[in-house]
């Protein structure tokens, strides 16, 4: 039996991984990452010293083939990102497709099978600080830049539901501006979670944005934002 566990590593504090997640990146084969460098710092933290390959947004399609080969041969093999959990808003989820596809058969034998070992992921740790309605939400990943974004804020606007995305430094601010602000919606930002400068900031949009504005220091590090009705 071989299997592909998709496993779930820290947003930040190198400390937030789980039992599980250190015992299958032990034993395992081969750690595909995201970017090697990142994971090597985490093994180092763990004492892991498993081979790993590198799997990011270019090599998808070509490193298919090779992977599901692996699996073929029996080869345990873990997926991971540069943080938290791989396929939310990071590579996974297409390797993740073509191996239920191609493999349908070995998986539905229980020869192979993909295993999830979950643990921390920006979305969850954001919303469980935040302090907002989230019986239900929508998540929208990282917003377009372009085509897209201008409906999408209107929808924001518009949504009964808390809306969570992920955003960049670089962004924040142009998106603070693109939020409509009425006084009936909530921004939440939860900035740098699980590391020394985790801060959660909200406030109407505007409120938020002059908050920034004023703190050009925090206008770094890695954002996710929360749209919720007041
Ligand atoms: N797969 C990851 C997860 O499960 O959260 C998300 C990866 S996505 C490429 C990276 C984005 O997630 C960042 O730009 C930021 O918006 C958000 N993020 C990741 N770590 C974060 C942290 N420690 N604090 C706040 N946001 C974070």
């Amino acid at each position: 039996m071989a299997s592909l566990y998709i496993v779930s590593t820290p947003i930040g504090n190198l400390e937030d991984i789980t039992l599980r997640a250190l015992e299958t990146l032990k034993k395992v084969d081969l750690v595909l990452c995201e970017d090697t460098r990142v994971t090597k710092r985490l093994f180092a933290r763990h004492s892991i010293s498993t081979r790993t390959l590198s799997y990011h947004a270019h090599s998808k399609l070509s490193r298919t083939g090779e992977i599901i080969q692996m699996l073929k041969e029996g080869k345990n093999i873990a997926l991971v990102s540069d943080a938290g959990t791989p396929c939310i808003s990071d590579p996974g989820a297409e390797l993740v497709r073509h191996v239920r596809e191609l493999l349908a058969m070995e998986l539905a034998a229980g020869t192979i099978r993909i295993e999830s070992i979950p643990g921390p992921s920006a979305l969850t740790a954001a919303l469980s600080i935040a302090g907002v309605p989230c019986a239900d939400f929508t998540f929208l990943g990282f917003l377009p830049h372009k085509k897209g974004r201008q409906t999408l804020f209107k929808e924001i606007a518009e949504s009964e539901r808390t809306v969570v995305f992920y955003e960049s430094p670089h962004r924040i601010m142009k998106t603070l501006e693109s939020l409509e602000d009425d006084g009936k919606k909530q921004v939440t930002i939860c900035r740098e979670l699980t590391k020394i400068f985790e801060e959660v900031a909200s406030g109407t949009a505007r409120e938020v944005k002059i908050y920034f504005q004023s703190h050009p220091d925090k206008v770094r590090g890695e954002f996710v934002v929360i749209v919720s009705e007041f």
